[in-house]
């Protein structure tokens, strides 16, 4: 059997934080705002996970109110949920994402943040695919205020 999930995620961007993208610390004068390390591309696809075997989203199994979460490593929170699934009998197939990020350019980065995801996901580096967009100037990804991504992913029961 198999079951696919939806993931988006959105950090405001502020200068002063760090910028981690995939679990990758990517180059910026801004980066994320949030409780976490506020990785919105490992943020998706932890949801997109949870939407697959019904399980709520990232809100419910890590709240921001917990102290346990404050700057976690977003990568061990989606290593966490991909064991939820084992538990519940599913692997993951393959996951695609969308990183919208105005600056800088993360061509440069995507080899490692696939590699790091694929790890993670249990899977090989061609099950991996991130892909990124610019805001072309508009909205809060345009303006340089935000972070954005979106990802999907396949599971098959074990
Ligand atoms: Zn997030």
């Amino acid at each position: 059997m198999l079951r696919i999930g939806i993931g988006h995620d959105t950090h405001r961007l502020s200068e002063g934080r760090a910028l981690i993208l995939g679990g990758v610390f990517i180059e910026s004068e801004r980066g994320g705002e949030g409780h976490s390390d506020a990785d919105a591309l490992t943020h998706s696809l932890t949801d997109a996970v949870l939407g697959a075997i019904c399980e709520g989203d990232i809100g419910v199994h890590f709240p921001d109110s917990d102290p346990r979460w404050k700057d976690a490593d977003s990568l061990q929170l989606l290593a966490r949920v991909v064991w939820l699934a084992s538990q519940r009998g599913f692997h993951v197939v393959n996951a695609d994402a969308t990183v919208m990020l105005e600056r800088p350019r993360l061509r440069p980065y995507m080899p490692e943040m696939r590699r790091k995801l694929a790890e993670v996901l249990g899977v090989d580096l061609e099950c991996v695919s991130v892909k990124a967009k610019t805001g072309e100037g508009l909205d809060a990804v345009g303006a340089g205020a935000a972070v954005t991504a979106q990802a999907v992913v396949l599971l098959e029961r074990t």
